[in-house]
């Protein structure tokens, strides 16, 4: 079986100032053990206004916690107001940076375009991109959430190199299952991530097709995430209600006990 590390990465969206913000990586760190970390990738990806805060205390203490962001600008430096740079975030020690989130898609009107843009942007400041796919309930509805999602995947990493294609994190997120309660079936999921992972081993080859974590999104929690990981091709979760809770998200974590 190819070696895959899972990751585990929680996406608190606009939730928690920076004081929020210690005390739940603190209660995090404190809930986590070493083995955690040899089994998993943990990841926290909090507000912008968040991340030096997190980046003191991981430095301070130690942590095998790692961190990103939820979103990058496509552009480099310059008179763009309100936006946040990929070097900015690595500069603050940030791994990885989420790219085309539902929500981004859906409220800011993030295309495939701009997606594609911002991948080239975090890879361009060495940052991890988790670029986020998935199907709306009317594609789902129509069943047409495999060619929905591949459809993504094309335009996310068009012009993107093989030796940073097979560095990148991918999130399966239908959108139907995003913040309602309703996961998908541990079948749904296999069924796109393992097309999503078909589709890379085409694009590229075999290598960047083994070599890809693909993550499942939606409604994770402590007790449905075992069933999910159980799926061949899907080698950890994006978790947005769960990981504001500490103990939910150990759990999560811990999806082998
Ligand atoms: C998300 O926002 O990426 C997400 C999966 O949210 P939730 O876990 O709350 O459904």
């Amino acid at each position: 079986a190819p070696a895959r590390k899972p990751v585990m990465a929680g996406n608190w969206k606009m939730n928690c100032n920076h004081l929020e913000a210690i005390a739940l990586v603190q209660k995090l760190a404190f809930g986590l053990k070493e083995a955690d970390h040899e089994a998993v990738d943990v990841v926290v990806l909090p507000p912008f206004t968040d991340i030096r805060s997190v980046q003191t205390l991981v430095d301070a203490d130690r942590l095998q916690i790692q961190y990103g962001a939820q979103d990058l600008s496509q552009h480099a430096s310059g008179a763009y107001t309100g936006e946040i740079s990929g070097a900015m975030l690595a500069k603050l020690g940030c791994s990885y940076v989420v790219i085309g989130h539902s929500e981004r898609r859906q409220y800011h009107h993030e295309d495939e375009a701009l997606v594609n843009a911002k991948v080239k942007a975090a890879f361009a400041n060495d940052l991890t991109p988790i670029m986020c796919v998935g199907e709306g309930l009317d594609v789902r509805k129509a069943g047409e959430q495999v060619a929905h999602t591949l459809a993504q995947v094309d335009g996310g990493l068009e012009k993107i190199p093989a030796d940073q294609a097979r560095t990148i994190v991918i999130a399966y997120e239908p959108v139907w299952a995003i913040g309602t309660g309703e996961v998908a079936t541990p079948q749904d999921a296999q069924e796109v991530c393992g097309a999503i992972r078909a589709r890379l081993a085409e694009l590229y080859d075999g290598e960047v097709a083994d070599s890809v974590r693909i993550l499942y999104g939606g409604s994770v929690k402590g007790a449905n995430i075992a069933g999910i990981m159980a799926q061949p091709d899907v080698d950890g979760a994006l978790v947005g209600g769960a990981s504001l809770d500490p103990g939910e998200f150990v759990k999560i974590c811990r999806y082998r006990d």
